[in-house]
């Protein structure tokens, strides 16, 4: 088949495969926030293909996100993610926060080992990283907030530290934001309506050849490159490599069976046995505040003393159904740590493409459950000491039901990088082990989560990503 291009316009709609095949220096597999950002830090000098399967038009979140199945857990599938031009970034709420120094450090000598790399090789991207998100700083010095003092000096003896997440603002929404310079970039090539069925590896089975496509009215074409990145997101990666099995039926870079387990969310718990004192200081960090810099702000709460083994975070708020004026809860967002057993794999059916369903079974560890509630009691206890409430009731590991446990709509874990390809998928460049040109992009990549929201530290992988493939591409 003849090779083409698209010269008159860079964003272009799949209705049906092209009368010609497709070729580019970097294919890029996802055109969400990760997807994007790769695409543009690369572009200068190389032709990069994005491609996306949702469109490129704002609407209501593509009714296909809900395709799939749950069998641990409860997870909604059809609302944690969007499938279109800018991915996530059409539905998320830009709170921002960073890994910290212990997320690296934890992990280490343990079955599944923790990150690879260190802090500060992510730290490296965290101004640009802001930048592209519309955060006003990648700095969370604790004395950008205005505290009183005299609540620092309540907290502080029993352990307990007051932070915040910064905010992007206005809120990044990718496809509004940067479709104009797509359109207009002479270097990538941005492919709606085609989406990814089929990782094609050579018969060595080292290198990716091609990623078949399907357009919106069914049709297939192939897409050639040199290197190839999959930014799906952290389900439909790994259903993409798990069900790319025509050179192998345990599908792309699963030979020891890594792909898809792993899975972590940021399980959130309001704490049922503390009470906020109606007089608490601590009420008005329920709301959005600014910083001495003037920049969008809002509290949350560090353990110093009880997090042991995993990070945690809490925070005040109100539910909806709330009045503005009501005593705000406690909530806890934890670290989860990886467990084989939650995991995502293609279950037996097919959707209404043809490539098989995802089954997403997500699970907690028992030790990680004994540990939310030994972190919320230390927490209810320490505020109590302090004089902000009333400690009713302490939590046991089996009052912390499914009912308890919310998601975040953090989607991680499932392509974790590693040391080896036991310990997971992708090495410390985020390649896959054993295919020389195939990369990954996301959260998916994350080997321990934090506590901490996941997009910042998923831009501050990519560039870096970008800045490994730009020396080889
Ligand atoms: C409701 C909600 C609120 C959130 N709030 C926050 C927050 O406040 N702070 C925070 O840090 N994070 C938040 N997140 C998470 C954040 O959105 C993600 O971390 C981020 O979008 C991840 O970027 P990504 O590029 O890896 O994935 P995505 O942005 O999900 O992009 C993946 C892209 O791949 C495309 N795709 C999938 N499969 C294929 C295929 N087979 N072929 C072609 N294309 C494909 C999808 O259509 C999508 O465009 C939130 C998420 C949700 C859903």
């Amino acid at each position: 088949m003849r090779e083409g291009r698209f010269d008159a316009m860079t964003i272009v709609n799949m209705d049906s495969a092209p009368a010609y095949g497709i070729a580019a220096d970097v294919v890029v597999v996802g055109g969400g926030m990760a997807g994007l950002t790769l695409a543009r830090k690369l572009a200068p000098g190389r032709r990069v293909v994005v491609l996306e399967r949702g469109g490129a038009a704002p609407g209501a979140v593509d009714p296909a996100c809900a395709d799939g199945e749950v069998a641990g857990l409860p997870y909604p599938l059809g609302e944690i993610r969007d499938f279109r031009l800018g991915g996530s970034s059409s539905v998320w709420a830009g709170y921002i926060a960073p890994l910290d120094h212990r997320d690296f450090a934890i992990g280490t000598g343990t079955e599944l080992c923790g990150w690879p790399i260190e802090f500060d090789e992510l730290a490296i991207y965290a101004d640009e990283a802001a930048s592209l998100l519309n955060v006003a700083s990648a700095d969370f010095d604790p004395n950008l907030m205005d505290i009183p003092a005299a609540l620092r000096k309540q907290l502080s003896p029993h352990g307990v530290d007051l932070r915040y997440w910064r905010f992007s603002k206005p809120i990044v929404r990718m496809a509004d934001n940067w479709s104009q310079d797509l359109a207009r970039s002479a270097e990538i090539t941005v492919l709606t309506g085609a989406r990814a069925i089929e990782i094609l590896l050579t018969y060595a089975q080292n290198e990716v050849e091609a990623i078949t496509c399907m357009a919106a009215d069914g049709t297939r074409f192939d897409v050639r490159g040199g290197i190839f990145v999959l930014a799906s997101g952290g389900l439909e990666t790994p259903r993409l490599m798990l069900a790319s099995q025509s050179r192998n039926p345990s599908g792309v870079g699963n030979d020891e069976g890594m792909v898809g387990s792993c899975f972590c969310e940021h399980p959130h718990l309001m704490v049922p046995g503390f009470e906020l004192a109606t007089d608490s200081a601590l009420s008005a960090y329920a709301t959005t505040g600014t910083l001495r810099d003037g920049s969008p702000a809002t509290v949350n709460v560090a353990l110093h003393a009880c997090a042991a083994n995993l990070n945690a975070r809490a925070h005040f708020f109100r539910t909806p159904a709330m009045a503005e004026d009501a005593v705000p809860k406690l909530g806890i967002f934890f670290e989860q740590s990886p467990i084989i057993k939650s995991r995502v794999f293609l279950g037996d059916c097919c959707d209404s493409s043809g490539v098989r369903q995802l089954v997403l079974d997500w699970r907690i560890a028992e030790k990680d459950v004994e540990e939310f509630a030994a972190i919320a009691n230390t927490l209810s206890g320490a505020l109590a000491r302090a004089g902000h409430g009333r400690f009713v009731r302490e939590l046991h590991p089996a009052d912390i039901g499914p009912e308890l446990i919310l998601h975040s709509n953090h989607q991680l874990g499932t392509t974790r990088m590693a040391v080896n390809a036991e310990q997971g998928v992708v090495d410390r460049n985020a390649r896959v082990f054993g295919v020389d040109n195939l990369y990954v992009a996301g959260g998916s990549i994350f080997p321990r989560v934090g506590w901490a929201n996941p997009t910042f530290t998923v831009m501050q992988c990519t560039l870096r990503l970008a800045d490994h493939l730009a020396e080889s591409v």
